[in-house]
């Protein structure tokens, strides 16, 4: 992959931008910034509506070669398959996800977090840090605000704090953090990636570019493997749960490996330990990641709707200090349910499944000794584990799974168990 470096290199460029989401539209938008003639691909009509509406050219249906035909650069938004559309392209064609294409126009230290779990956490507590040590901070990539867009806004921040998943990571070439974040790797987006190594080869593409001036926070879970491997030239430390930070807002032993992870990013920027622990202690719970919605006679109502993963799962039990009643379900990505089953065992009283995935967990799950429900709805479940709760239990919404079988997205999951939660105490209809 050649890479570009002087915005001046893109003028009269043809470029392709395939997926019209939020970083595609800020991907397409910039490149016509810098003088490019740039469509807009998507196979969903409607996604194109918000390109056409920013007078973008579009190209709506199935991709064929002679939409590439002329092709020189494509900006692949994360998630579209590569491969399918490399033997569309014209050989020569430059290839780039929106992030590295972005990376090219920005000359500010980046700290860079991924892995599996813990990226949204890890890097709102980084940005939050760093900006009440007095830098001027943007916190966006992959949440909030694509790095295009504060291309696009001309923005001039002291560092920039990324999110960045392994989807962005396989189309990433000159890339360079100044710190590297790898927070864990678990059996995540199997439903995507070939391969268990695939998708570890994604991530480890995050240190490709970094040197020994560079800092790479790696988990004390792979150390040996990464040590071996001799792969990385960067600084490396690597992190588990300590205690050293207290922090109620971010309960769980998972969230204090997050916050070392953390303090070592915010180090490399000066931050001292002092000045970490307290710019934390106040911090909360990001809304649909283990946050208490309601507390009603007792009973507590937890939204972990951004629970997607099995070790998402098993880090909210772990957090839990009351027995639980356990709400799980939806499109499955990939693990093992059978793991849990001692956690499970020690923490809940039910368990009350919803959804699509019934077959994968009732058939791990089944054999526990604990009660087992399935119904077709997040609400008849909630109702049920409402019911049974005592005072003193939480009933826990942390599914293990992606939601697209009953809603649009995590978000409008949780927002669905908080009302079947007010509904079921009988606070609303
Ligand atoms: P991501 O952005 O990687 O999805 P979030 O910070 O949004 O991560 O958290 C997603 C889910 O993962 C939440 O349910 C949260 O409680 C859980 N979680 C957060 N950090 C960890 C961790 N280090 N290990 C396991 N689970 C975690």
């Amino acid at each position: 992959m050649k890479t570009l470096l002087h915005p001046q290199q893109l003028r009269g460029h043809r470029a392709a931008v395939v997926g019209a989401g939020r970083s595609g539209l800020a991907a397409a938008r910039l490149l016509r910034e810098l003088g490019a003639t740039v469509r807009v691909h998507d196979l969903n009509p409607k996604a194109l509506d918000a390109a056409a509406a920013a007078g973008l050219a579009i190209c709506p249906g199935d991709h064929r070669p002679q939409d590439f035909a002329d092709v020189q650069l494509v900006v692949l938004s994360p998630g579209v398959p590569r491969a399918r559309l490399v033997s569309l392209l014209p050989s020569g064609a430059t290839i780039v996800g929106e992030l590295e294409l972005a990376s090219w126009f920005v000359g500010e230290p980046i700290v860079a977090v991924t892995g599996s779990n813990g990226k949204t956490t890890t890097t709102t507590v980084i940005g939050h840090v760093l900006a009440a040590a007095g830098k001027d901070v943007f916190v966006g990539g992959n949440i909030g605000t694509p790095l295009a867009e504060y291309v696009l806004g001309g923005g001039r921040a002291e560092v920039l704090v990324l999110e960045v998943s392994s989807f962005q990571l396989q189309t990433v070439d000159s890339f360079h953090p100044r710190v590297g974040v790898l927070l864990n790797i678990s059996a995540n987006h199997l439903d995507y990636h070939a391969d268990m190594a695939e998708y570890r080869a994604a991530k480890m593409q995050l240190f490709r570019r970094m040197t020994s001036d560079d800092l790479a926070v790696l988990p004390l879970a792979l150390k040996e493997e990464v040590e071996g491997e001799g792969m990385i030239r960067a600084r490396r430390v690597y992190v588990a749960a300590r205690g050293r930070f207290a922090c109620p807002g971010l309960p769980g032993p998972h969230n204090q490996t997050n916050l070392e992870a953390a303090y070592h990013a915010c180090r490399f920027f000066g931050v001292t330990e002092e000045e970490f622990a307290a710019a934390v202690k106040d911090v909360r719970s990001l809304p649909h990641r283990q946050e208490l919605v309601l507390e009603h006679n007792g009973v507590r109502f937890v939204n972990d709707s951004k629970a997607t993963t099995l070790e998402a799962l098993a880090a909210a039990l772990l957090a839990q200090d009351q027995p639980v009643r356990l709400l799980a379900g939806g499109v499955f990505k990939g693990g093992d349910p059978k793991t849990l089953a001692s956690l499970l065992q020690e923490r809940c009283r039910s368990i009350h499944l919803f959804g699509a995935g019934r077959e994968v967990f009732a058939t791990a799950w089944e054999g526990l000794g604990l009660p087992l429900f399935w119904h077709p709805t997040l609400e008849e479940a909630v109702a049920e584990a409402t019911r049974l709760a005592q005072a003193g239990e939480t009933v826990l919404l942390s599914p293990a799974t992606a939601s697209f079988d009953l809603f649009a997205n995590y978000k409008e999951r949780g927002q669905a168990f908080a009302r079947a939660a007010r509904v079921a105490v009988g606070l609303s209809q």
